[in-house]
């Protein structure tokens, strides 16, 4: 009789655990498809946002941005800040940044070192 109740007793204790994690998997399960929404939200508003902004580069361009990326991780510009490629994080030689220097501005410029296309700011320390 005992034995009975205590078998009882665990399968209770067993079911209520049971049903803990089973909360606590739904939970989870109801987070992780909420944040995945907003990813997922959030994808499709940057996908938008890079049309708009594709539409108004030259094919060329945009074509040779595309191509880098690719071949880059996902990266095919980089800023030119204090002189040094953001992209690849290497300083360019006085060489390169004379020849920085004289380049027009609607110049496309390139990284000697990883050939992202540089784009230059009032920051970019020259
Ligand atoms: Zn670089």
């Amino acid at each position: 009789m005992e034995r009975r109740e205590s078998a009882q007793e665990r399968a209770a204790e067993l079911t209520e655990r049971v049903s803990s994690v089973q909360t606590k998997t739904d939970d989870a399960t109801a987070r992780r498809d909420a944040a995945t929404q907003q990813l997922d939200a959030e994808a499709a508003e940057v996908a938008k946002e890079r049309e708009v902004v594709a539409g108004v580069i030259p094919a060329d361009l945009l074509k040779l941005y595309d191509k880098l990326r690719e071949k880059q991780g996902g990266v095919g510009a980089a800023r030119l800040y204090q002189r040094k490629c953001e992209g690849c994080r290497l300083e360019l030689d006085i060489t390169e940044v004379n020849e920085v220097k004289a380049a027009s501005p609607d110049t496309v410029l390139r990284c000697g070192n990883c050939s992202r296309i540089l784009v230059r700011t009032a920051e970019s320390g020259l």
